[in-house]
């Protein structure tokens, strides 16, 4: 049997080594003009130049936007359930409320007119979720938001270059947050960047990641620590000026799928919208969980499974959503399966999976 193919695989070259080492040998390895460099060359690469700011996770990115836009106790925040857990966490470690709401079955992502019914007088935000590298539905989220006096925030984690109308993901919220962890498409070791509408959240999210100070011993408000050091700023900084060949190589590879992969449903995408395939999904049906345990024994294609158990019934957020019902969330997590589609790939892995996959279609018909 071939090689056994990984479900995600991150790149990390000579260059990065360097730029490592180059840092260690400086002696300066904390928060330093590496991520000062890298936020202005990621905020200028992905999100027109708006404010970005680095820390130390996508999570944090998430937990301090949210803080740094207002949102605690006694507000509603309207999520994804099916998501990573992060995102739904991260409105609960404010104080507020996740409000979980159901999903678009073609994109995966929020259901607008769901959005429109959980909407209450508490309601302070949405946070949508550019699930796999697909755009959310941000045309008429805006509007609803506009239209009920709601703030618009991002959860951009896997959606690197993703745009929609020809606006890229990130420049819609009033933060948006890309992950830099190693599965994502393209990492700083761990990390996480934020965008910030204006230079007023940019200032209280740089506040927030370290301890509330701007001038050193004169805390202004309550922080964490969620800097970014130097070492991983520079990782971020080489893997900057090769992600959008990585995103082409995941494009044309969903692309190959698409032409060639038989009796599953193919994810689509919608008008005006660019998918950057963090993953590519499809669904199978009946039987989700013997065709992944055959792609793998059978096969040696490594398939992963993004959700499984959606947020609302988590046993950590569960208590959110006492009795809620998502019934195409509740489909997608039975659903969902997603294949390999990462840039290291070569031609014969492609054609592996589409072997594999047709294959154990076939053989459960
Ligand atoms: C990865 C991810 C996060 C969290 O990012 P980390 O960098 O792992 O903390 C949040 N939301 C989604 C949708 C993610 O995929």
């Amino acid at each position: 049997m071939s090689e056994f193919i990984p479900p995600a695989k991150p790149i990390i070259g000579d260059e990065e080594r360097e730029a490592v080492d180059r840092v260690l040998r400086s002696g300066m390895v904390a928060q330093g003009p590496e991520v000062a460099a890298f936020e202005s060359e990621f905020g200028a690469h992905f999100v027109q130049g708006r404010p970005t700011v680095a820390v130390n996770s996508g999570t944090a990115g998430l937990h301090l936007g949210l803080l740094a836009a207002g949102v605690g106790p006694g507000d509603e925040v309207i999520v994804p359930s099916f998501t990573f857990a992060a995102t739904g966490n991260s409105v609960a470690l404010t104080g507020a409320t996740p409000v979980f709401v159901d999903i678009e079955p073609e994109t995966f992502t929020l259901d607008p007119e769901a959005v429109a019914a959980a909407i209450t007088p508490k309601t302070r935000g949405i946070l949508p979720v550019h699930l796999y590298g697909h755009p959310a539905h941000m045309r008429a989220l805006e509007a609803l938001a506009a239209k009920v006096g709601v703030t618009l925030y991002e959860d951009a984690a896997q959606a690197h270059g993703a745009s929609l109308d020809g606006r890229p993901v990130g420049t819609f919220g009033k933060f948006a947050m890309f992950s830099l962890y190693p599965t994502k498409n393209m990492t700083s070791g761990e990390g996480g960047m934020v965008s910030a509408e204006n230079d007023e959240i940019a200032r209280m999210l740089k506040l927030l990641r370290n301890q509330g100070m701007e001038r050193q011993y004169e805390n202004e408000v309550i922080g964490f620590n969620a800097r970014m050091t130097d070492i991983h700023a520079a990782i971020g900084r080489v893997q900057l000026t090769k992600v959008d060949a990585w995103t082409a190589q995941r494009q044309s590879n969903a692309t190959f799928l698409n032409a060639n992969l038989q009796g599953v449903v193919v994810p689509p995408v919608a008008e005006g919208a660019v998918h950057v395939y963090h993953q590519y999904t499809v669904r199978v049906p009946d039987d989700r969980d013997g065709f992944v345990a055959a792609l793998k024994t059978e096969h040696n294609v490594g398939a992963g499974v993004y959700y499984p158990i959606p947020n609302h019934r988590l046993p950590s957020l569960a208590s959110y959503a006492p009795g809620l019902d998502l019934p195409e969330t509740e489909r997608a997590a039975r659903e969902v399966v997603s294949l390999p589609v990462h840039p290291s790939l070569s031609q014969n892995d492609l054609d592996q999976i589409v072997a594999a996959v047709n294959t154990v279609v076939r053989a459960g018909a």
